[in-house]
Order: structure tokens, then C-alpha cells, then sequence
């Protein structure tokens, strides 16, 4: 077979660990002998991200921004025990959050289905797609504990110096207190990247908030979607025979646990943190989920949701056989191959990345899997393979689908 050509580079990110050591196989085994494959490499493993004081992150995130398509390996976030490890300049920021930052992005989660590895909400037979809103809100709040009596109020000082004031709270004794916010330019930017992502899968999408509780905070969060969707989207979605659909936070939760799947779900900040963990957990396993960040501008930034496997690398480095699972990354590279394929009209990558997803599918459903799946599984008497040959064995079955 001839290898698929491509035009624009995809920007590659490389990462750490053993999802470093994953991304190598999949580009030899399963990219490299089919397709021609044109990358914009950056490094982003955190030896080369000390050596460079974490620059590489910045510039690979000025690349995403320029090319549109990214895919990404997963990283390390240093903290003190890393300090020690790599002998690190500075405790580095974590990429995806400098990254997401520049691309003002939202990121959506879905899980990867496949026949035996049965989600714990039966009802469920597509995926759930979690946007969370990376902004504000309780991750950015003040607080204060109140010692004793007295009288809380929110303030707001104006460019002029004029104030505006709203009673918290008169406190007869000790307590607690909160302040947060968010800003409409990132409800906006929210809010499209939503909007474009539910176009781009062709997907329902979902918003719930706490509006007739939280009637200026949250009641804001509806009105500027609404206000979007009226204004600019309202048409496409009837085109796409999609639609938009708010409601309240609880009656969404119940829709969910009630629904088939099938739709992209957008959260608030600290509803998106807990209900992905939720989501992801009732579908049944980490290493099945995927991760797209999509910025309002539409550049996209494919990954796994899972972190580098760390206890897997450490077995790998001692020379022991490992079984760490590659689908979520190589669903990574396949969703950017796509997207690459749809923005350059190349209709064979786009087919090459159907058949590839097929294929890990395929090998799961026929019952060779690697240790995390083998022990969830319903199939009988499932194959474990270790890390290797779990790729070996995606590549024999693509190819009899090629
Ligand atoms: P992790 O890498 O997601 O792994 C946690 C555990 O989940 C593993 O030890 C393994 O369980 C299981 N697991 C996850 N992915 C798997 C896979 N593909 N195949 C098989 N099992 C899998 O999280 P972590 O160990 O807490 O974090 C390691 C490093 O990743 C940290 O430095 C963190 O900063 C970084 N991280 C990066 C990202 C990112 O770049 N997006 C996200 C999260 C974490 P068993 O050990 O029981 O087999
Ligand atoms: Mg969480």
C-alpha cells in the first residue's frame, strides 16, 4: 500500500514516561508504515522542558495556534518529589494548564466503547462527552473565616472609585465565608467552543447550571449561552438536526443517569471536576477515556485523559514486562489525523484514522486486551497481552482491514 501524504504538519507534542515510551511504538507500528507522516516535533518531556525553562511548552502552544491540530503525550506535573528526580530549575506549571491558557480553551472528555468492557449505568450505549469549564468560580475564590460576630458584605469598587455593596451576611458567631467570580469573555469563549464542538460531532449538547438559586452568578452563565446560541448558532444546529438544551444541574443529572449517551455535556467549572470522574468511572476505565481541548477560534489539542502511568514506566525501566493500555493515546493521534484530514480535504487520512480506531476496537472485542481491561471485562477467557504485543497485535488487525 502506498503511504497516505499529508500537507500540514500536525504539531506533536511529546511527553513522559511510559505514555513517551507508548508514543514511540504507535508512531513506528501503526503511523509511520502507512502514512507519510509530516509533524511539527516539541518536546515536551520535562528533561527537555527544565532545559529549555519550560519555553517548549509556550512554543508548542504558539504552534497549536498557528497549525490548528495538535496531539499530545501525556506529562509530568512536577511537584517536590519531581524537583528531586529530574534535578528541575523551578516547579514548572502543568502543560496542559499553560497550554489550555493560551489557546483559551475547553476541554472535552469522552470514554471509548467498546462490547465488554460494559459501563455500570446500563442504560448507557454512547458516549458522554464531559466540556468542563477550566475558569473561576471556586477555583479562584477568596476565603475568610469568620472568628466571631460582625457584618460581611461583597464590594465592589468601579474604575471611578465608586462602590456597590451586597449584604452576605449578618453573623451572630463564627463562621465561614467566599468570594468568587468569572469573567464573561470566558463564559463566551466557553460557551462557543461548546457550541462548535456539538457542530464538529455532529452531538446534542447540554448545559446546566443552579440559575433559580444562583440568580446573577449562574442565571449569567445561561443568559450569555442562550444569547450565543440565539444569535450565531441557532441555525447551524437546526441545519446539523442538533439541538441545545438547557436546564437545572440536578434535573441534568438525573437525564443522565436516565439517558442512552449520545451527547456532549457542558459543566461549570467544579460540576465539570466532579461529574467527569463520575462519568469516566461509570464507563468503566481511565485508560478508555479521551481528551480534545477545542479553542473558541477552533484549533484542537488531542490526548489521553490518563497521566503518564508512572508505576508502569518504573516496572519498564527494571527491565519487567509491562501491560499499560495505548488505546486513549492512540485515539489521540487518531482524532488529530482526522481533523488534519477534514481541514486539508484528505479523505484517505481521514479513512486511514476510521480503519486504525477500528482496528483497536476489533482486537478488544476478539478478546486480546492488555491487564487493565482483561481484569473488567465480561468477555470469557480474554487474552492478556503485554504492552508489545498488545500493538503488534492492532497492527496485524489492521491490516486485514486495509
Ligand atoms: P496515571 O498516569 O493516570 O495513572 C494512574 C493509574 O491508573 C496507573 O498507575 C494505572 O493503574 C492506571 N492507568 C492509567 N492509565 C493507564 C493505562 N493507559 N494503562 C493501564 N493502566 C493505566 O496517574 P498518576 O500515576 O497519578 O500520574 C502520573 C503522572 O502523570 C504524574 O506526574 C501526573 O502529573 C501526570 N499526569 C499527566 C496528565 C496529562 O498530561 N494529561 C494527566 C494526569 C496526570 P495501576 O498502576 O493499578 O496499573
Ligand atoms: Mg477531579
Amino acid at each position: 500500500m502506498e503511504k497516505i501524504q499529508m500537507k500540514t504538519p500536525l504539531v506533536e507534542m511529546d511527553g513522559d514516561e511510559m505514555t513517551r515510551v507508548i508514543w514511540q511504538l504507535i508512531k513506528d507500528e501503526l503511523l509511520l508504515p502507512y502514512v507519510d507522516l509530516k509533524t511539527e516535533y516539541y518536546d515536551l518531556g520535562l528533561v527537555h522542558r527544565n532545559e529549555t525553562d519550560d519555553q517548549v511548552t509556550a512554543d508548542s502552544a504558539e504552534a497549536a495556534k498557528k497549525y490548528g491540530v495538535a496531539v499530545k503525550c501525556a506529562t509530568i506535573t512536577p511537584n517536590a518529589a519531581r524537583m528531586k528526580e529530574y534535578d528541575l530549575k523551578e516547579m514548572y506549571k502543568s502543560p496542559n494548564g499553560t497550554i489550555r491558557a493560551m489557546l483559551d480553551g475547553t476541554v472535552f472528555r469522552a470514554p471509548i466503547i467498546v462490547k465488554g468492557i460494559e459501563p455500570y449505568v446500563k442504560t448507557w450505549k454512547k458516549p458522554i462527552t464531559i466540556a468542563r469549564h477550566a475558569y473561576g468560580d471556586v477555583y479562584k475564590a477568596s476565603e475568610l473565616k469568620v472568628p466571631g460576630p460582625g457584618r460581611a458584605e461583597l464590594v465592589f469598587t468601579d474604575a471611578s472609585g465608586s462602590e456597590t455593596r451586597e449584604l452576605i451576611h449578618e453573623f451572630k458567631g463564627a463562621g465561614v465565608l467566599q468570594g468568587m467570580h468569572n469573567l464573561e469573555a470566558s463564559i463566551t469563549s466557553f460557551a462557543r467552543s461548546c457550541f462548535n464542538f456539538a457542530l464538529d460531532t455532529k452531538q446534542d449538547l447540554w448545559f446546566a447550571t443552579k440559575d433559580t438559586i444562583s440568580k446573577k452568578y449562574d442565571h449569567t452563565f445561561k443568559d450569555i449561552f442562550q444569547d450565543i446560541y440565539d444569535k450565531e448558532y441557532a441555525g447551524k444546529f437546526e441545519e446539523a438536526g442538533i439541538t441545545y438544551f438547557y436546564t437545572l444541574i440536578d434535573d441534568a443529572v438525573a437525564r443522565v443517569v436516565r439517558s442512552e449517551g449520545g451527547y456532549i455535556w457542558a459543566c461549570k467549572n467544579y460540576d465539570g471536576d466532579v461529574m467527569s470522574d463520575m462519568v469516566a468511572t461509570a464507563f468503566g476505565s481511565l485508560s478508555m477515556m479521551t481528551s480534545v481541548l477545542v479553542s473558541p477560534d477552533g484549533c484542537y489539542e488531542y490526548e489521553a485523559a490518563h497521566g503518564t502511568v508512572q508505576r508502569h514506566y518504573y516496572k519498564h525501566l527494571k527491565g519487567e514486562e509491562t501491560s499499560t493500555n495505548p488505546i486513549a493515546t492512540i485515539f489521540a493521534w487518531t482524532g488529530a489525523l482526522r481533523k488534519r484530514g477534514e481541514l486539508d480535504g484528505i479523505e484517505g487520512l481521514c479513512s486511514f484514522a476510521d480503519k486504525l480506531e477500528r482496528a483497536c476496537i476489533k482486537t478488544i472485542e476478539d478478546g486480546r486486551m492488555t491487564k487493565d481491561l482483561a481484569l473488567i471485562t465480561t468477555l470469557e477467557n480474554p487474552q492478556t497481552l503485554n504492552t508489545q504485543d498488545f500493538i503488534k497485535a492492532v497492527r496485524s488487525t489492521l491490516d486485514s482491514l486495509l
